[in-house]
């Protein structure tokens, strides 16, 4: 049996970290409950013997009605599944695991829930309630193609927007690392909009699934386009440089790099000249892939 450590982050909100700890997921995946008495708990995580009837048993003489979902990957969704057959709540979530592109090979394959499905799918700004609890549904896909965040607007049917003005961000932001953005599971454009639709916007926290609370979310969202925003500008100067190979760029951008972190920051180096081509300002000579020699789409 696991000891399941719950904690009261708002006076509307508790965590519970999942017992996955990696290099990937940090401490593990965030599980929150919302709510008194009848819950909604977002990402459930992965499926860990023995985990959800431990979270149940902890949340005794509460009633578990709604699951929300910001996507399917393995350490967020499948869970879903065996807290639904425990309690009978409903699921919410974007649709079905789904990749952007099918023209190139899927190395995230196996990080994808390919067999979760939502009882109710929901769609960008979509309004509902759970319980007197507000929701509403924002698209913010690009670390994955479903994924959503969950504002929570407003509390016990009140109508005014409460205290909580939070946002479930899911993997979009995270507070601990840049997010992982490959194609084709990932699309950097998409990405890149999403991160512009969050900022500046009004709310006081992001929660995020792995991490601390983001309790400065314009600060937070300004940090991470810049950070790709300069990645970009590393890229671009390799290229004028003559340099198109997804491998010597690595070795500039990224010196002195821990030996297994090089496939990510291919991945990710990968992610940001589809962004590119996609801005007409890249062409390759084979298609997106490790292999293809890149260039300027102005010859330069
Ligand atoms: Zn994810």
């Amino acid at each position: 049996m696991f000891m399941i450590k719950i904690k009261q982050i708002s006076a509307n909100i508790r965590r519970v970290t999942c017992p996955n700890p990696s290099k990937f997921t940090f401490k593990g995946t965030n599980c929150f409950i919302i709510g008194q008495g009848d819950l909604t708990i977002i990402d459930p995580g992965p499926i860990i013997t023995g985990f959800i009837p431990a979270l149940v048993a902890a949340l005794a003489g509460e009633t578990i009605n709604h699951i929300l979902i910001t996507h399917t990957h393995r350490d967020h969704s499948p869970a879903a599944k065996e807290l639904q057959q425990l309690s009978g709540a409903t699921t919410y979530g974007a649709g079905k695991h789904q990749i952007y592109r099918h023209d190139i090979e899927n190395r995230f394959e196996k990080s994808g829930d390919w067999q979760f499905t939502p009882d109710i799918k929901l769609i960008d700004e979509q309004v509902f309630t759970c319980d007197g609890l507000g929701f509403k549904a924002i698209q913010t896909d690009g670390h994955c193609f479903n994924h959503i965040s969950f504002a929570l607007t407003h509390i016990n049917n009140s109508a005014t927007i409460d205290a909580e003005n939070a946002l479930f961000v899911g993997d979009h932001i995270m507070g601990w690392a840049s997010t992982i953005v490959a194609p084709p599971d990932g699309n950097m454009a998409r990405y890149m909009l999403n991160l512009h639709k969050l900022q500046n916007t009004n709310y006081n926290v992001f929660y995020a699934a792995h991490g601390a609370a983001i309790t400065q979310p314009d600060d937070r969202v300004a940090a991470l386009i810049k950070h790709r925003m300069t990645r970009e500008a590393e890229i671009l100067k390799c290229l004028q440089n003559g340099i198109g190979d997804i491998v010597e760029m690595v070795k500039i951008n990224y010196p002195n790099l821990d030996d297994a972190l090089i496939g990510p920051a291919a991945m990710s180096t990968l992610s940001q000249l589809e962004w590119l081509i996609d801005k007409n300002m890249v062409v390759t000579d084979k298609g997106l892939s490790f292999e293809a020699q890149y260039q300027l789409a102005n010859g330069t």
